[in-house]
């Protein structure tokens, strides 16, 4: 039997009820607290993209005051852009709709409110209601100036390194020419001239390296000029094949380029910085071979952009080691152990080359099968 109610115990729940309010307040106001005082910037927004929480951190990086944007579209707002000044977006619509967490892998430009601008990184999380429905997001800002600082100077003091090392070794590789080319006014024997031939080669190998290193530290320092023009790839494409034709005939490698011959439509890219894409790519697959074989070059015409595919029958990259080819430096260990040349540097460029031109590069590869290397170009209207 229900024990029937009596003044008394109704008075009893009420208060019960009211102290568990009070419960729930203090402990919001508290995570209310925490939130605000965190060294990261968090901003809470709800489903139509209004700011509902602003923390302390986050005003510092931005420059606005809660008030300011409590209550007004983030988007609206907050913008962001690329080293090289192109506008991106945060896509919160992506992550209200589909509730996916976005990450930024690499820093971002946040334009302040006095119209400076700030390296951030940033995620934004889903909040999502009893497990299911979608009721704002999360997001923090990290701010990466000290970071950002750090990797400019590394930049600046291996472009400095790498200007003061080219000129000994352009005058090296002047006066080993002269000695070889003059053998026959200045009698060497052959020991010798193969002493200086070898010393030559390793004078060479080093200039590469140099200017491979000139080269990330001018992209990552952001100061390369990019002039993308309408063009057609196919010509660069025939261009390398052409020049490369002996070092391909010395390791076996037959290229086979389907589309060479045929007319695609323009992408809209820098010429220059696409050849040295191809030059990397092509001269890898020529590389890293296992004996004869045919190095394919494919193309798919797409809307918007064309896809290229560059597919040898070479020794593969272990599954493991295909995530961080495209990072500096990184050399996967049967490549080191077949080809004992090699920086680990060309994809990296590649990488970033694509970056500034609107294309991507990606990988499939099968050991003991061969790799299959992908980049897109964006077509030109
Ligand atoms: P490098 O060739 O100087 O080592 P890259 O940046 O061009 O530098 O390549 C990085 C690594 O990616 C190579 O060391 C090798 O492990 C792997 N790699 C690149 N291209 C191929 C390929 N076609 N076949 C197998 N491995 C490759």
């Amino acid at each position: 039997m229900p024990k029937k109610q009596t003044p008394h115990s109704q008075k009893t729940k009420l208060s019960r009820h009211r102290h568990k309010h009070r419960h729930v307040d203090a402990l919001e106001n508290e995570f209310h607290t925490v939130l605000k005082s965190i060294a990261d910037g968090v901003v809470v927004i709800n489903t139509d993209g209004e700011v509902i929480l602003f923390n302390q951190t986050a005003e510092k990086i931005t420059g606005y005051q809660s008030e300011e944007v409590e209550e007004s579209s983030f988007e609206e707002i907050f913008h962001v852009q690329t080293e090289g000044r192109q506008k991106v977006s945060f896509d919160i619509h992506a992550v209200l709709q589909n509730g996916e967490l976005t990450e930024t892998a690499d820093h971002i430009f946040l334009l302040k409110k006095d119209g400076s601008t700030v390296p951030i990184t940033y995620s934004i999380a889903p909040i999502h209601h009893n497990g299911s429905k979608i009721r704002g997001a999360v997001i923090t800002l990290r701010d990466v100036s000290r970071e950002y600082e750090i990797n400019r100077m590394k930049s600046e003091f291996v472009s400095i390194v790498s200007h003061q090392l080219r000129t000994p070794l352009s005058a090296i590789k002047w006066f080993l020419e002269t000695l070889i080319e003059n053998h026959q006014n200045d009698p060497i024997s052959d020991r010798q001239r193969d002493y200086l031939e070898q010393a030559f080669q390793s004078n060479e190998r080093m200039i590469i390296l140099i200017n491979d290193l000139l080269n990330v530290s001018r992209l990552e320092s952001g100061r390369v000029r990019n002039d993308p023009t309408s063009i057609d790839v196919a010509t660069i494409f025939r261009s390398v094949i052409q020049e490369m034709e002996i070092f391909a005939h010395a390791n076996n490698v037959t290229i086979d380029c389907t589309f060479c011959e045929k007319t695609i439509p323009d992408v809209y890219v820098d010429p220059g910085k696409i050849r040295q894409v191809i030059q990397n790519l092509l001269s890898n697959g020529v590389k890293y071979t296992r004996g004869k074989e045919t190095l394919r070059i494919e193309v798919e015409v797409r809307p918007k952009e064309i896809e290229f595919r560059i597919q040898d029958q070479g020794i593969g990259i272990p599954e493991s080691d295909q995530q961080r080819l495209f990072e500096p430096f990184f050399r996967a260990e049967n490549a080191i152990a077949t080809q004992a040349e090699g920086s680990g540097l060309g994809l990296y460029i590649c990488k970033m080359l694509l970056e500034f031109n609107g294309g991507r590069i990606w990988v499939e590869s099968t050991v003991g099968k061969g790799s299959t290397f992908f980049f897109t170009l964006p077509r030109a209207n």
